[in-house]
C-alpha cells in the first residue's frame, strides 16, 4: 500500500530509492523539468454507475513519462513532489490537462466528468477555488464536469481552512469525494460537518468483502451510512465479478477497478468506451469486456 501512504505528503523516506539522498535530489530536480516540459500525463479509469451500467465519470491518475526511467506511477514520485514544494505547481498542471480533456470530450458530444486527486496540502491553498473556477470558465467546462478527491488526512491540516476551501469549491458546483474512505481518521463528526458529496470506500475493504464476513459487514453498513447522510457511495479496487455483484446487491452507487478497466490513456479509454455493450443497460453477469 505504498502508493496511498506516500500520497499523503506527510510520509517521507519510506522508499528504498529515496534512501539515497543523491537520487532523491536528482529526482526532485527532474520533477522541476517534468512540470516545465509537460512530462506528466493522465490515465483515466472509468467509474460505472451500478444502477444503469453507464459510465459518466472517470478518475484521472497522474503518470510521469520519465525521459529515461519510463512511465512512473504516483507511488514513485508523489512524496517527492510534496517534499520538493512542487505540489501546488503539479496540481495546476494536472487540473489543466484534465479540464482540457473534459472540454474535448464535451466538444465530441460525450461529456464525461473527471475526478482529480488533491493532496492534503492543496486544502490549505486558499487561492485554489478561484483558480479552478477560472480554469473551468476559460475552457467553457461546467463545474459539474469536475470532481475532486481528497483523503481523510486533510484533517491533519488546518481543518477550518480546509472546510472553507471545500465549501467554495462545492458551492460553485464541483463535487467532492472522500477517497480511501475507512482507512484514515474516519470520524462521524466530519461527515456531519464537511461539504462532501461522495465516499469512496477503500479497496482494502472491497478486496476482502467476498471472503471475510467482517469486511462484508463493514461495506454494507458504510453504504447505509453514506445513503442515510445523502452521500453517494463508490467502491474502488473492484477486481472480481463477485465483488461487483455483491456491491450492486448492497446498493452501492458506483464501482471502479480492474474488473471494469484499468486506468487508460485518453485514446484507449475512448475505444474502451466505444466497445462497451449498450451503456444505458444494466451490466450482465458476463461483466465488462476486458481490454
Ligand atoms: P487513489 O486516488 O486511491 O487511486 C486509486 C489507485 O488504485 C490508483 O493507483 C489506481 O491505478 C489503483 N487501482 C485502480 N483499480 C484498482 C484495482 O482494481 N486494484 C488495485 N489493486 N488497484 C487499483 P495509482 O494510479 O498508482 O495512484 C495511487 C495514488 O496516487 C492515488 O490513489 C492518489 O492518491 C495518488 N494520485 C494519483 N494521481 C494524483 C494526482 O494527480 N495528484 C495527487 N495529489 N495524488 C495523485
Ligand atoms: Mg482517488
Ligand atoms: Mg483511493
Ligand atoms: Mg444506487
Amino acid at each position: 500500500y505504498k502508493a496511498k501512504v506516500s500520497g499523503t505528503g506527510y510520509h517521507v523516506y519510506d522508499d528504498v530509492d529515496h534512501d539515497d539522498g543523491a537520487a532523491r535530489l536528482r529526482t526532485m530536480d527532474e520533477l522541476q523539468s517534468a512540470i516545465a516540459e509537460g512530462q506528466f500525463v493522465l490515465h483515466y479509469q472509468p467509474k460505472v454507475d451500478l444502477d444503469t451500467g453507464a459510465v459518466h465519470s472517470v478518475e484521472a491518475l497522474t503518470r510521469w513519462e520519465h525521459p529515461t526511467r519510463g512511465l512512473l506511477h504516483p507511488g514513485d514520485f508523489i512524496d517527492l513532489v510534496e517534499d520538493a514544494g512542487l505540489m501546488r505547481a503539479m496540481t495546476r498542471v494536472v487540473l489543466a490537462i484534465a479540464l482540457d480533456q473534459a472540454a474535448r470530450w464535451r466538444a465530441d458530444g460525450h461529456p464525461v466528468s473527471i475526478a482529480v486527486n488533491l493532496s492534503a496540502s492543496s486544502l490549505v491553498d486558499e487561492g485554489l477555488p478561484d483558480e479552478v473556477f477560472t480554469m473551468l470558465s476559460v475552457r467553457g467546462v461546467p463545474a459539474t464536469d469536475l470532481q475532486l478527491e481528497i483523503t481523510e488526512d486533510f484533517l491533519m491540516a488546518d481543518r477550518d481552512r480546509a472546510r472553507k476551501i471545500l465549501s467554495r469549491l462545492r458551492t460553485g458546483g464541483i463535487r467532492i469525494s472522500i477517497d480511501d474512505y475507512g482507512t484514515g481518521y474516519s470520524s462521524l463528526s466530519y461527515l456531519r460537518d464537511l461539504p462532501v458529496d461522495e465516499l469512496k470506500l477503500d479497496r482494502s475493504f472491497v478486496q476482502t468483502m467476498t471472503d471475510d464476513d467482517h469486511a462484508a459487514a463493514l461495506v454494507a453498513s458504510t453504504i447505509s451510512l453514506a445513503h442515510s447522510l445523502g452521500l453517494r457511495m463508490v467502491a474502488e479496487g473492484v477486481e472480481t465479478l463477485g465483488a461487483y455483484t455483491e456491491l450492486t446487491r448492497l446498493g452501492c452507487d458506483e464501482a471502479q477497478g480492474y474488473f471494469i478497466s484499468k486506468p487508460l490513456p485518453a485514446a484507449r479509454f475512448e475505444s474502451w468506451l466505444r466497445r462497451q455493450p449498450v451503456l444505458e443497460q444494466p451490466v450482465q453477469s458476463t461483466g465488462y469486456r476486458r481490454f
